[in-house]
């Protein structure tokens, strides 16, 4: 598969006048500064020194709401882009906004500097939830700027959160539908986390939120991701990388972070998949004629468990959770978990000898 290298270029805060009650923009990026134009070229270039043979190059403009810049400060950033995609340096601009950030003005100006992508921070598609979070927008926003970006011919991504105030998992699993029916090219899927400084943070410690336990943002995430996999939607992201957040001492409070939190997500999903694959093998083994050992025990068959190379760290789980379920629920069975690189991503086979 060729390569893709993304070429992150964060603007914090920057043309966001929102109040969002989980952001704190300028800790989530670890950088306080204001990014110029000029800032964005050099991080370009020092990218491209590094990446050598990285085939398909994309700068992305992440942190703030991009398109809530004056048109003025967008043009800025964006010739510097151009003039490198023009060159033949960079691939493809993408940018990440607000759904309620997008008007025909906006978008005729990101046709104009060649945008391909635009990452829109949906979060939830439950009114509820939006309110209770203070987005500020509500989920007719979300059609409406979908309806235009698809008009321009621009590709998308939704970015979605598990956890805010007011949602719950029927939320979610709403919100991931939702998602699946405006069809995006890929999505996020963040949970919750509350930082210092924020009106969540506040909201927490006066017991007016609880945030979820990570066993329940685990849970919900995984019904989620489920929904955009079957789709075909391909997932970015699951969780914070901690880079995203360290670099403020105590930015992180509340139990939703975990540095590994997509392989507790898809680990989650790789046991609901292989259980009843091993429960029917488990079942034939018994009715298979056993071998004896040569002090003339009980032997009983072999079943192995394969997944391909990337998928078996969640076959075998976080700290081996998988591992040692399946060899408790199924004791009195030998389980070997092996590799196979001609399944798919998430897939897996069961086999008995
Ligand atoms: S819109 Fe984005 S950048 Fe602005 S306050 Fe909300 S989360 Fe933060």
């Amino acid at each position: 598969m060729k390569k893709h290298a993304i070429i992150p270029i964060f603007i914090p805060h920057k043309g966001c006048p929102n109040d969002c009650v989980f952001c704190n923009q300028r800790k989530i990026t670890a950088r306080t500064d204001d990014v110029t134009a000029e800032d964005a070229r050099s991080i370009i270039d020092t990218w491209l020194t590094t990446l050598g043979d990285a085939g398909t190059v994309e700068a992305a403009f992440y942190g703030g709401s991009f398109t809530g810049l004056t048109i003025n400060e967008q043009s800025e950033f964006l010739a510097v882009t151009k003039e490198y995609k023009d060159k033949g340096l960079i691939d493809k601009v993408h940018l990440s906004t607000r759904p309620d950030y997008i008007d025909r003005d906006i978008l005729d100006n990101l046709k104009a500097f060649s945008v391909d992508t635009i990452e829109l921070g949906v979060q939830s598609f439950d009114d509820v939830v939006l309110k209770a979070s203070n987005r500020g927008h509500t989920s007719a926003d979300v059609y409406r700027a979908v309806k235009l970006i698809r008009e321009y011919g621009f590709e998308f991504g939704i970015q979605l959160m598990i956890g805010l105030p007011g949602d719950s998992l029927e939320s979610c699993i709403m919100s991931a539908e939702e998602t699946v029916k405006l069809a995006p090219s890929l999505a996020r899927l963040y949970p919750t986390i509350v930082l210092d400084d924020t009106k969540l943070y506040d909201m927490y410690v006066s017991g007016e939120y609880v945030p979820l336990t990570r066993r329940e943002a685990v849970m919900r995430t995984k019904e989620m991701y489920k929904i955009l996999d079957d789709a075909g939607i391909t997932i970015m992201r699951v969780g914070l990388k901690s880079t995203d957040i360290i670099g403020e001492g105590g930015a992180i409070n509340g139990g939703t972070y975990h540095p590994a939190f997509r392989q507790l997500v898809e680990g989650e999903i790789a046991k609901d998949r292989i259980e009843p694959l091993i429960a029917e093998a488990a079942l034939a083994a018994q009715n298979m004629e056993r071998r004896k050992n040569p002090d003339g025990s009980d032997k009983p068959p072999e079943i192995s468990i394969w997944s391909n190379t990337k998928w078996y760290s969640n076959m075998i789980g976080h700290k081996a959770c998988n591992k040692l379920y399946f060899c408790e629920r199924f004791a009195g069975n030998r389980l070997h978990f092996r590799i196979n690189d001609e399944l798919e991503d998430g897939k897996f086979m069961v086999t008995i000898e």
